[in-house]
C-alpha cells in the first residue's frame, strides 16, 4: 500500500510543503502540497527530485571511531562512541574549562534538534561556543533588522508579492535560489503588468533578465546605491514625513549623510547611469514597495550596513507594515529562522533573547533550572575555527554541515580540524569533505525520516514528518544529543535532569514556553494545531486564531520607545580589492539545480543537466585579452589558494568580473572549491564573512 506523508522540502528557506509517497518503508515519489501556503503544490527541480535522493549508498549507517589520527576509523557501537565522547568532553572541560569545547551546527537542523544543542552547550556545559552555518547565511539580516526595527523578524510575507507595485530585488538571484518565490513574482507581473521589478546585481542573472530595470552595480557598492536613492527621494519630496516623525528616530543625521550621495557621485561609485538611480528611486518612492534580498547583502564585511541602508528606504517612505510593502530578507537555509528562534548561536539566547542582556540570561537560566547562563559571548563561525587552530578550543562537534567546503579560506579550516584534539562529525552522508577529519563519525537521520518543525522565510512554522524509518543504526540528531547530554550530566555529577525528552513534541513544548511574551510568541501553537490546521506564522499567542501575516502594522517597533531607528550607513567597499596582480573580481552564487555542497543533489543525474561541470564564467573582453577560448582549462588563484577548471564565455558577467558557483568542491574539480579563495574577514557586528567576493588572477594552462 502506498502511504502519503505531509512534510516540507529540506532545501531552501521558501519552505515548500511536500507530500511524500512511500511503500514498504521506501520513499518512491514526491509532489507539492497543494494546501501549503508557501507553494500551493508547486516544487522546483530540486524539490521535485527529492525522492531520488532517498538512497543508502551515500549514507553513514554506523558510528565509527579512531583513537589516534594515524589509525583508520572502525565501526563501534553507539554506547562505545558516546561513552568515549562523554569521557573526552568531561576531561577537556575539567582540565581546560567549558570554553575549550564547541559545537558547530546547521540551519538545516530542525528546531527541536537546535534547541537541544543550544541547551546542552549553554545550560549544561556552560559555554556559548555554539554557532552555526547560519552565521554564513543570515546573520547580517538579523543585525540589520535589530539595528533598525529592534527585532529579528522579517516584517513581510509571500502574499505581499501579489499586491506590491514595486519589487526591489537586491543581492538575490531569486530565480535560482528561491525558485518558487520567483514563480509567484512571475505570476504577479502577469496579473499586474504595471508592477515594476528592479533588480540590483552585478551579474545579468536570470532574475535580472526578468527586470524592468537592472542596476548592474559594481560589487559591494550597495550602500552607495541605497543612500543615493534616498537622496533622490529627499530631493523629490517623496518621503513620508508624517511616518518619519511619528515612528522613527535618527532621520536628521541620516539626511545629512545622504545629501552627499548625489546621483552623479553614486553613478560613479556604482558604475551605473544617473538616470537609472533616479528612476529606481521614483518607482520605489511611489510604492507600495517590497524589497527582497539575500546573500548579496548578507555575505559582506558591511552586511549590517547594507541591510540597514535598505531598511532606511522603507522607513523614510513609510513602506513597512502595509500590504505589498516592507523589507523582506529571503532566508537561505530551510531552518535558519528556527535556529535563531531557539537562540542557537554564539551571541543569542532562547526566543530572540540577547546574550549580552543580564536579565535575558537570568530568564533563560531560570527557565532551564540552571544556576546561570555564561555571559562571555561564544566564538562565532570564523572565530571558532581560528580558536580550534590555535588550540584554545580542543574539541569540536560538527553536525549537519560541511565546513571543509562551506567556510571561507577553507585551507585555514582544514588546518584547524587537523590541529584539534577531538573532532566529532554527526551527519547523514558519507560523501562530505569534513568527514575525513572526524575522530568520531556519528550517523544521523535525514529528510523523509525526521520529525519536528521548521520556520520558513515568512515566519511560518510547518511540521516535518517522517515517511520512512531511519536506516541501519542512524539516529535522530536530537536523540543523539539527548543521549550524550544525559551521559555528560551524570559524568559531571550534575543531577539536574535537564534533558528528559523522549519525543520532539516535548522539546517543542518547552521551546514554546520560552517564547511567552516575546516578539515570536507561539504559545497558541501545538503539534496538534499545526497538524490539524496546517502551517502558521508567528507570532501566534495563546488565544489567537491566526498568526500575523505582516508585522509593524501599528507603526510600533521593537525598540524601547517603540520607534524604529535610522542607521547612518556609509559606503565602504569590499574586503579584497583588485590590483595589478589580482585584476579580476570573482563573484560567487548558486546554480538553479544544486544545493550547498551537493552531498544530496550531487547524487541525482538529472540535476546536472542545467550545469554539467564547474566553470568560471568570464566576459568576452577578459577572455580575449588572455587568449582564452570557451572550454580552455585555466588556473584561478589568489593568495589563499587556487582552482583548476574550465573557462566559460558568459554575457552574464561584466568586464573585469567573473563568477564561480559555490557548490562544486574537491569531488568535482582540482581544488577545494571557490570558498578556498574567499577572505576570512567578516562584518564587525554580524560576524558574517564576505563569501561573495574576492580578487583573483587567471592563467591559461
Ligand atoms: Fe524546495 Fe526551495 Fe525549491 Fe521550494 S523553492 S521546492 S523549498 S528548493
Amino acid at each position: 500500500m502506498i502511504k502519503e506523508t505531509k512534510s516540507t522540502c529540506c532545501y531552501c528557506g521558501v519552505g515548500c510543503g511536500v507530500i511524500i509517497s512511500s511503500q514498504n518503508d521506501k520513499i518512491i515519489d514526491i509532489k507539492g502540497d497543494p494546501n501549503h501556503p508557501a507553494n500551493f503544490g508547486r516544487l522546483c527541480t530540486k524539490g521535485a527530485t527529492l525522492h531520488l535522493t532517498a538512497k543508502l549508498d551515500n549514507r553513514l549507517l554506523y558510528p565509527e571511531m579512531r583513537l589516534t589520527r594515524e589509525a583508520t576509523r572502525k565501526r563501534v557501537s553507539w554506547d562505545d562512541s558516546l561513552n568515549y565522547l562523554t569521557e573526552q568532553f568531561a576531561q577537556t572541560i575539567e582540565k581546560h574549562g567549558p570554553d575549550s569545547v564547541a559545537f558547530y551546527i546547521s540551519g538545516q537542523l530542525l528546531t527541536e534538534d537546535y534547541y537541544v544543542f543550544n541547551k546542552l552547550a549553554k545550560g549544561l556545559i556552560g559555554t556559548n561556543n555554539v554557532d552555526t552555518n547560519s552565521r554564513l547565511c543570515m546573520s547580517s539580516a538579523v543585525t540589520g533588522y535589530k539595528a533598525t526595527l529592534g527585532s529579528d523578524a522579517p516584517p513581510a510575507c509571500y502574499e505581499d508579492i501579489d499586491s506590491t507595485e514595486c519589487l526591489f530585488i537586491t543581492g538575490s538571484n531569486t530565480a535560482f535560489a528561491h525558485p518558487i518565490i520567483f514563480r509567484r513574482i512571475e505570476d504577479a507581473k502577469k496579473n499586474n503588468p504595471n508592477l515594476k521589478i528592479i533588480v540590483v546585481d552585478p551579474r545579468r542573472t536570470d532574475t535580472a533578465q526578468a527586470a524592468d530595470l537592472h542596476l548592474a552595480i559594481l560589487p559591494g557598492t550597495d550602500v552607495a546605491l541605497y543612500n543615493g536613492m534616498l537622496h533622490v527621494l529627499l530631493w523629490e519630496g517623496m518621503l513620508d514625513m508624517a511616518f518619519i516623525n511619528a515612528h522613527t528616530n535618527g532621520f536628521d543625521a541620516l539626511k545629512d549623510t545622504v545629501r552627499e550621495y548625489t546621483p552623479k557621485m553614486v553613478a560613479d561609485i556604482c558604475g551605473i547611469k544617473e538616470a537609472d538611480i533616479i528612476t529606481a528611486a521614483k518607482w520605489f518612492g511611489k510604492g507600495p514597495s517590497l524589497s527582497m534580498y539575500c546573500m548579496g547583502l548578507n555575505q559582506s564585511i558591511h552586511g549590517t550596513d547594507k541591510n540597514a541602508a535598505l531598511i532606511n528606504l522603507h522607513l523614510a517612505t513609510g513602506q513597512i507594515g502595509k500590504l505589498g510593502a516592507g523589507p523582506f530578507s529571503l532566508t537561505g537555509q530551510p531552518n535558519a529562522m528556527g535556529g535563531r528562534e531557539v537562540g542557537g548561536m554564539a551571541n543569542l539566547l532562547s526566543a530572540h533573547r540577547d546574550l549580552a542582556n543580564p536579565e535575558h540570561r537570568a530568564e533563560v537560566a531560570k527557565f532551564w533550572g540552571v544556576e546561570s547562563v555564561p555571559a562571555t559571548p561564544g566564538k562565532t563561525a570564523i572565530e571558532m575555527f581560528d580558536a580550534v587552530k590555535d588550540g584554545s578550543i580542543k574539541a569540536i562537534w560538527i553536525a549537519c554541515t560541511n565546513p571543509a567546503h562551506s567556510m571561507p579560506d577553507v585551507n585555514n579550516v582544514i588546518a584547524a580540524l587537523q590541529n584539534a584534539e577531538l573532532v566529532v562529525v554527526q551527519d547523514a552522508y558519507n560523501n562530505i569533505d569534513t568527514n575525513q577529519y572526524a575522530d568520531v563519525l556519528l550517523p544521523a537521520s535525514t529528510w523523509g525520516e525526521k520529525e519536528g518543525s521548521v520556520t520558513n522565510t515568512e515566519r511560518r512554522i510547518t511540521r516535518v514528518n517522517p515517511a520512512v524509518s531511519k536506516p541501519a543504526e542512524a539516529r535522530h540528531d536530537w536523540a543523539i544529543m539527548v543521549d550524550f547530554a544525559q551521559r555528560l550530566e551524570k559524568r559531571l555529577a550534575k543531577s539536574s535532569n535537564l534533558f528528559p525528552y523522549t519525543t520532539t513534541e516535548e522539546i517543542f513544548n518547552e521551546h514554546r514556553e520560552t517564547t511567552r511574551g516575546r516578539d515570536l510568541d507561539i504559545t497558541g501553537l501545538s503539534y496538534g494545531l499545526l497538524n490539524e490546521q496546517g502551517p502558521q506564522q508567528w507570532p501566534f499567542k495563546a488565544g489567537d486564531t491566526t498568526g500575523a501575516a505582516r508585522l509593524y502594522t501599528d507603526g510600533v517597533f521593537q525598540k524601547p520607545d517603540g520607534k524604529a531607528q535610522f542607521v547612518n550607513a556609509i559606503y565602504k567597499g569590499t574586503a579584497d580589492k583588485t590590483d595589478a596582480r589580482h585584476p579580476l573580481h570573482l563573484l560567487t552564487g548558486r546554480l538553479r539545480d544544486q544545493w550547498h555542497g551537493m552531498s544530496r543533489t550531487g547524487t541525482v543525474a538529472q540535476l546536472f543537466n542545467h550545469a554539467e561541470e564547474p566553470v568560471i564564467q568570464m566576459s568576452a573582453d577578459d577572455m580575449m585579452r588572455r587568449s582564452i577560448k570557451n572550454g580552455d582549462i585555466v588556473k584561478v588563484s589568489n593568495k589563499r589558494g587556487s582552482l583548476v577548471l574550465a573557462a566559460q564565455l558568459s554575457d552574464e558577467v561584466q568586464a573585469s568580473q567573473t563568477f564561480i558557483a559555490m557548490h562544486w568542491g574537491s569531488q568535482f574539480m582540482h581544488g577545494l572549491g571557490v570558498n578556498a579563495l574567499m577572505p576570512p574577514t567578516f562584518d564587525k557586528t554580524s560576524k558574517q564573512p564576505e563569501l561573495k567576493h574576492t580578487a583573483i588572477k587567471i592563467e591559461k594552462l
